[in-house]
């Protein structure tokens, strides 16, 4: 089993999905508090946080292109604004806690948030703020887990963590196959190579590029988030 580590540096992805709970709306104010809290707790040890958020809560480009003949593009800043939409109900509940959040976006909404600037977000970080990365890479035909491990990549950050409404990484689909495992650990060649659909191919050929370690783990559960940050043994760790 894995030991303890310590990051300094921690991207979190949170897809939209999750913020979405099992509630009947888009987003569930209870698991935004709920990130809010652990985030609140872990940048109280010095951590630096900074978080990637989906949109897929509110809209996905590639299954409306697909759906409603709207062209990809379109459709897919449709899906970067909807990120947008996420971004900022986070940073008003971490803000209603007390921390100091920055929301920088990949294509420019001035009145809105800051726009994308690599020293900047960095600056933030080192002042103890969290930044929320929206917009995900501005480029359509993305994902934001490739804007997770981009940004990651770019701040210097150690490790993608992504929040997801699962456990983990199995060997099989548990929702196929009740016996499923849980996998603690496997290697970016397990996940390509037998397609688990951990994170898109470009997300996690260009963690592998660049020795990003990523772990998933279930945000549905108190404690994981936190225990996530702070290099707990939680979830799948996909590595080596
Ligand atoms: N998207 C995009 N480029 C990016 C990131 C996201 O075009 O760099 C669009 C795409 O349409 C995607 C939507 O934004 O479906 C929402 O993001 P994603 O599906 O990654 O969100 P999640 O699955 O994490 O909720």
């Amino acid at each position: 089993s894995r030991g303890p580590v310590k990051w300094q540096r921690v991207l979190l992805k949170v897809s939209g999905e999750a913020l979405a709970g099992d509630g009947e709306q888009n987003i569930d104010p209870k698991v935004t508090m709920a990130i809010a809290r652990e985030v609140a707790d872990v940048t109280r040890l010095g951590i630096e946080v900074a978080i990637v958020v989906g949109g897929g809560n509110i809209f996905r480009g590639a299954s409306w292109a697909g759906s409603s003949g709207l062209d990809r593009s379109s459709a897919d800043y449709i899906g970067m604004l909807a990120t947008v939409m996420n971004a900022i109900y986070l940073q008003a509940t971490m803000e209603s806690i007390g921390i100091p959040t920055r929301v920088q976006t990949a294509f420019r909404m001035s009145e809105v948030a800051e726009p994308y600037i690599r020293r900047r977000a960095v600056r933030h970080l080192e002042k103890g703020r969290v930044v929320i990365f929206a917009a995900g890479t501005g480029n359509p035909f993305f994902t934001t887990d490739t804007a997770a491990a981009l940004r990651c990549a770019e701040i210097n950050a150690e490790v993608v963590l992504k929040a997801t409404n699962v456990d983990g990484v199995y060997d099989e689909d548990p929702r196929v196959n009740p016996n499923a495992r849980l996998l603690d650990s496997l290697t970016y060649q397990q996940v390509t190579s037998r397609d688990l659909s951990v994170m898109d191919m470009t997300a996690i050929t260009l963690c592998q590029e660049n020795n990003i370690p990523v772990v998933v783990f279930n945000l549905g559960k108190p404690g994981n988030i936190a225990k996530a940050i702070k290099g707990e043994s939680v979830g799948t760790l996909i590595g080596g």
